[in-house]
């Protein structure tokens, strides 16, 4: 059994997270300042005698006593339209969060796991993408907030890794969706499912021909918990290689809901990148992952949970 701090516990992925670990047989201690996080992800698993709960904005403290066996630094926006409405608490969670969380670690020797992200590639030049691309970003542009600030996080990480032999891994997270994406946190898929479910047109961002790569929930987790297990210090992306334009995602969601919805067209984000989808050969050859839920099974998993939601009076 070990005690293991998530940073970023009441968010989508973290409370995942949280709920394996605890699955498992660990002690798990949540920090999370609900920023973009939410009390009811916790409500499955809050009163076992095994979990505990901080709320606490790492960026600011990480007020955890005790014996602690591993860190991941989960906690940050990241959905696009919230981080560009938190540009600053954005980059403060993944430098001044990211030193915390691995100060966290050093201080208990324990295993470090950073939640990085495909954004870390910009807009790929390099198709698909292994961990060795080194990207094409914009430093001074609107994503920088979210993208430069993850890869300064890589890079503390590393430090730590070089200058202490803290046991660090890095994650590059792809698209990834599942029960507990909130509904109204602006990304394709809960965006393209709420308005599917409720008839209304389904919001195309520019032609439709850009792609990404989605990534159930539970493919996503097994993966991180591999990931964490391991002694793997190089970053490892985990995702799933399934690639969809927006326009072919749209059709598979109003498939998967049965939905007559129409399409609107609105402008691209600044800087939305124009294909992504991971090469997943490290994942495969150092933690024997790969994902197992294809997207039809996943979104119908995702659709039942949005109705339960509103079943429960939460929209
Ligand atoms: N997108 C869209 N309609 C929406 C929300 C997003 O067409 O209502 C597009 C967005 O422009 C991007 C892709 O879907 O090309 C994925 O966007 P998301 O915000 O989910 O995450 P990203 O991969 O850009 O971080």
């Amino acid at each position: 059994m070990s005690r293991i701090v998530v940073t970023g516990g009441a968010g989508f992925l973290g409370s995942h997270l949280c709920e394996r670990f605890l699955e498992r047989g660990d002690e798990v201690v949540a920090v999370d300042d609900l920023s973009t996080g939410r009390r009811e992800n916790l409500e499955p698993f809050a009163s076992d005698p095994r979990f505990e709960f901080v709320e606490a904005d790492v960026s600011r403290e990480l007020p955890v006593t005790g014996p602690v066996d591993g860190v991941l630094h989960f906690a940050s926006p990241a959905s696009p339209p919230e981080y560009l409405e938190m540009p600053l608490e954005t980059m403060d969670v993944a430098s001044l969060g990211t030193r915390r969380a691995l100060d966290l670690a050093l201080a208990n020797d324990a295993r470090f796991v950073l939640a990085s992200t495909s954004e870390v590639y910009g807009d790929p030049l390099v198709h698909p993408q292994p961990e060795s691309y080194t990207g094409n970003v914009d430093p001074t542009g609107p994503r920088a907030v979210y993208d430069e600030a993850k890869r300064f996080a890589e890079t503390l990480t590393m430090t730590y890794h070089r200058l202490h032999g803290l046991r660090t891994g890095i994650v590059r997270i792809f698209n990834t969706y599942g029960p507990r994406l909130r509904p109204a946190d602006g990304r394709v898929v809960s965006n393209f499912v709420v308005q599917a479910i409720d008839g209304k047109p389904i919001t195309v961002y520019g032609d439709g021909t850009q792609t990404r790569s989605f990534c159930y929930v539970d493919d996503e987790v097994r993966g991180i918990v591999a990931l964490y297990d391991s002694d793997v210090s190089e970053p490892v992306n985990i995702g799933n290689p399934d690639e969809y334009t927006m326009l072919e995602l749209a059709d598979v969601v109003r498939e998967v809901v049965g939905s007559p919805s129409e399409l609107v067209f609105e402008p691209l984000p600044v800087g939305d990148p124009a294909r992504r989808r991971p090469d997943i050969t490290r994942a495969r050859d150092l933690l024997g992952w790969e994902p197992r839920v294809p997207l039809r099974d996943g979104l119908a998993a995702l659709v039942a949970w949005y109705q339960e939601e509103r079943a429960r009076g939460r929209a």
